[in-house]
């Protein structure tokens, strides 16, 4: 593994080539903190297209997250078929909900703008379902904040590239990568980091001879000879 100073330095170097590679990403918000947060629980242990499909059907069969704590869980259950694990999310979701109600007088996360971001990451870690890449994307995704959540492909890279050890587990990955990108930079690199792993830096056959990282990732020096 390679020492924080050093990670640093790298990580400026992934950020530029994975920017000629696939184009600079502006940050943007992506939504309201409820729905980010039902939204990345839905993405749990299944593709994009199957947590936003689960979340469509969520949308449209309820008007509001209020109806959706209200309902049958086997109606939720029902939406969410699509997005797997379906008797576990559901109730999940809706006991998510009535602790926000009980907590806030209604189902909203905007209080959580005002906190510090530690805080505001405490406070959605007390939920059920919920671990350091789902409360960091809520953070990251819905109000901007300065936290860097790491699913299974940059997991999967970073530990290509040599930058956290095999075998860290997803809370050592995250303490150790967020330290390595400049606080500005870490929802691009996110993103840039995801699309890498589905494009490019795959599970299975990573293409490493078109990989412009290669320079710098012992993993693929040692499947290219280069
Ligand atoms: S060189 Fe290969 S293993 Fe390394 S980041 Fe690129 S695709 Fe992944």
């Amino acid at each position: 593994m390679v020492r924080a100073i050093d990670g640093r330095r790298k990580m400026k170097g992934v950020l530029e080539a994975l920017r000629r590679m696939y184009g600079p990403r502006p940050w943007q918000c992506w939504g309201r903190g409820v729905d980010i947060l039902v939204e990345t629980i839905l993405s749990q242990n299944t593709s994009n297209a199957n947590s936003s499909a689960g979340f469509r059907r969520l949308r449209r069969r309820f008007r509001s997250w209020n109806q959706v704590m209200n309902a049958a869980v086997e109606e939720v259950e029902k939406c969410i078929r699509i997005s797997g694990l379906s008797r576990v999310k559901a109730p999940r979701i809706q006991s998510i909900l009535r602790q926000i109600k009980a907590d806030q007088g209604r189902i909203d996360l905007e209080f959580l703008k005002e906190r510090a971001a530690e805080d505001a990451y405490e406070y959605l870690m007390r939920f059920d379902g919920v671990g350091p890449k789902t409360a960091n994307c809520v953070l990251l995704f819905s109000f901007g904040m300065p936290v860097f959540p790491v699913d299974t492909h940059i997991h999967r890279i970073a530990i290509r590239l040599g930058l956290i050890p095999e075998g860290s587990s997803a809370e050592e990955a995250h303490e150790l990568l967020k330290e390595m990108i400049e606080p500005g930079d870490r929802y691009e690199m996110h993103i840039l980091l995801v699309e890498h792993g589905r494009r490019t830096c795959k599970a299975r056959s990573p293409a490493c001879e078109r990989c412009e990282l290669v320079a710098m990732c012992p993993y693929g020096a040692g499947r290219t000879g280069r």
